[in-house]
């Protein structure tokens, strides 16, 4: 038996999200742009799904720009935003938590003339409203915030941030790509202006995502060529990719409601019984405030690398942090803005269940997993029974 527990990472594609995407592949193979029956019938798909990706996040169907993915959604978001509104001020608010992505185009921005402020978190990861609050002056353009953390899944104050960002007249993006299938999302409720989603964290293909723009911002294109998608985002349009990330949207609206009750049954059985049969395991992320498939925990005393590799051979699949930055030896830059040291947050493993786990996943990392963590602790030289906690 094998148990995949790494959601986050990456998702199957639903089978019934493939079967909807075949066609596109051969017979209706058109290109939006073309001026005969099978570009009209592409262009007409495009449009259908356009709505329903709208409809998801209670947006108006020209409000969708389709991308490669969440990382070029964010690029879109960010340096789009920043070099059009130039004029209006050169200074962006981020947070410390912010995925890998955020925190390098925040980088390349500073290195192009803006100034960052990188909001700290508390030992949960979540920001604080008077914190934000103070660090907005007249030059700032734009706030980006993650919905949820993909690392420790603790969830943000979007609703408050919106309404701040509004009141101050800030623009405010935000990457939903770990909250989205987990949490029901609504611009017009959150005063989002901007919105980065991907396909494959609903179950769709990877390689496909939309940027959310709100009617009346003004970006610029940071891929240029055809003048696809009015001109913000040239390139022929994946449309067996878009017409996946529609479907994944549609049953998502379905199943959503009964596949986040199952999940978050399983994510607080799999936490209670782990923090009670191992010793010395702590929590990361916000105890309740935590997207509903995830559970991280610090083990004392270990490596989560040697932990992974037991956990590999033992026939499960899990992950020692973001798998978009897991190649590095660096500690997760999540885990650290927490307030954790170094060590503590190499100990650290992240498990996200998903639409095709069953209880039966759930019961064998509960089962492994103790008995892993004791036998790499005995030949740990940290490691004291008596060690304080
Ligand atoms: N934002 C978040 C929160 C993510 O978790 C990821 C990775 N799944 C990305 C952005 C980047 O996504 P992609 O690699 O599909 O562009």
């Amino acid at each position: 038996m094998h148990s995949y527990v790494d959601y986050q990472s990456a998702k199957p594609v639903d089978p019934r999200v493939r079967e909807v995407m075949l066609p596109y592949f051969h017979e209706r193979f058109g290109n939006p742009s073309s001026l005969h029956g099978e570009g009209d019938e592409a262009a007409k798909v495009l449009e259908e799904c356009r709505r329903t990706i709208a409809s998801f996040i209670n947006a108006e169907p020209d409000e969708i720009i389709f991308t490669s993915g969440a990382t070029e959604s964010n690029n879109l978001a960010l340096i789009g935003y920043a070099s059009r509104n130039r004029e209006k001020g050169d200074h962006i608010i981020i947070s410390e938590v912010e995925h890998i992505s955020i925190h390098n185009i925040a980088k390349y921005l500073e290195k192009n003339g803006f100034k960052v402020s990188r909001l700290p978190v508390d030992q949960y990861g979540k920001i604080n409203m008077k914190k934000l609050e103070s660090r907005i002056t007249p030059q700032t353009i734009l706030i980006s915030i993650g919905y949820a953390s993909n690392e420790i899944g603790t969830i943000q104050p979007i609703s408050e941030i919106g309404q701040l960002a509004r009141e101050k007249g800030v623009t405010f993006h935000s990457d939903a790509v770990a909250a989205e299938g987990l949490i029901p999302l609504d611009v017009k409720r959150d005063h989002i202006d901007l919105l980065t989603l991907s396909s494959n964290d609903i179950y769709g293909p990877k390689g496909v995502g939309v940027l959310y723009m709100r009617k009346g911002m003004r970006l610029n294109p940071v891929i240029i060529g055809g003048g696809q998608e009015r001109g913000l985002r040239s390139g022929t349009e994946n449309i067996a990719g878009i017409v996946g990330m529609s479907k994944a949207v549609e049953i998502m609206q379905r199943e959503m409601k009964e596949e986040v009750k199952r999940l978050a049954q399983y994510r607080d059985r799999f936490i209670k019984n782990i923090l009670e049969r191992i010793p010395k395991s702590h929590l990361n992320g916000h105890p309740t405030e935590r997207l509903a498939n995830n559970a991280h925990f610090r083990f004392e005393a270990i490596e989560g690398e040697s932990l992974l590799l037991s956990l590999r051979d033992a026939g499960v699949s899990a992950a020692t942090g973001s798998a978009c930055s897991s190649k590095t030896l660096e500690p997760s830059h999540t885990l650290i803005s927490t307030g954790l040291l170094h060590e503590e947050a190499h100990g650290s493993l992240e498990f996200t269940f998903g639409r095709f786990n069953k209880e039966e996943d759930v019961d064998r990392v509960i089962e492994v997993l103790p008995a892993i963590v004791d036998r790499l602790r005995k030949l740990s030289p940290l490691y004291k029974e008596e060690m304080p906690t």
